[in-house]
């Protein structure tokens, strides 16, 4: 099975990317831009959301306006780098649940171990949008979605920054009902599981700890 792909291509969102990729981009400076670029893919992402119709009074006359339709979004961020991306996203929707999965990669056989789970209750019911800015074997997503579906999830959405072609394959695989957003797809992984060219460690550079 393939995955559904959306490359957000807008060139605010790729202009930032380019910053971001820099090696000598701050810490402070990278932050700032992936709350931006995610602000930026949220709008994307959540364009298709249901509205329904109230009876409001405006100064002038009552009308019928639209408004999200449902219970509140679920945004998840895959720890620690996912954090980056849940910024922006909050900023746009500030009254969206937030859950949390902690998952690091082994750095022998590059497989997902989980550490945390936290999800807010009635995630059947809710759209749910999963973070984490980088796709690369596609083993933490793909591990934590299959956790977010034993949750009960079903309409899940896939964000991340930037993806490696065996990432979005991985993806498809296991789980081809899952769209995902992306910045951008680079060309492919080195042997340590990188993003190339990508940006290197997103958490290490978000955090400064490398
Ligand atoms: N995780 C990262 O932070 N960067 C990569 O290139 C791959 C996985």
């Amino acid at each position: 099975m393939t995955a559904s792909v959306t490359v957000v291509d807008h060139p605010l969102v790729q202009h930032k990317l380019t910053l971001m990729r820099e090696r000598d981009t701050p810490s402070a400076v990278f932050r700032q831009l992936l709350r931006e670029i995610s602000l930026l893919l949220a709008y994307e992402v959540l364009r298709d959301l249901e509205v329904t119709m109230k009876s409001i009074e405006t100064p002038l006359a009552e009308m019928e306006a639209p408004v999200l339709r449902g219970k509140k979004l679920c945004f998840v961020s895959i720890l620690r780098a996912g954090n980056g991306l849940l910024d922006g996203m909050l900023d746009l929707v500030p009254s969206a649940r937030v859950g949390h999965v902690g998952l690091y990669r082994d750095p022998e056989t590059l497989q997902p171990v989980e550490y945390y789970l936290k999800l807010p209750e009635g995630m059947e019911d809710r759209e749910v949008v999963i973070v984490d800015p980088m796709l690369a074997t596609g083993n933490s997503a793909v591990a934590a979605i299959q956790r977010l579906k034993e949750h009960g999830a079903r309409g899940i959405r896939y964000v991340c920054l930037l993806a490696a072609p065996e990432g979005v394959a991985a993806m498809g695989e296991a789980h081809p009902d899952v769209q995902i957003f992306t910045a951008a797809i680079d060309s492919h992984l080195n042997d340590h599981g990188y993003i190339v060219p990508g940006l290197g460690d997103a958490g290490d550079r978000m955090y400064g700890t490398k």
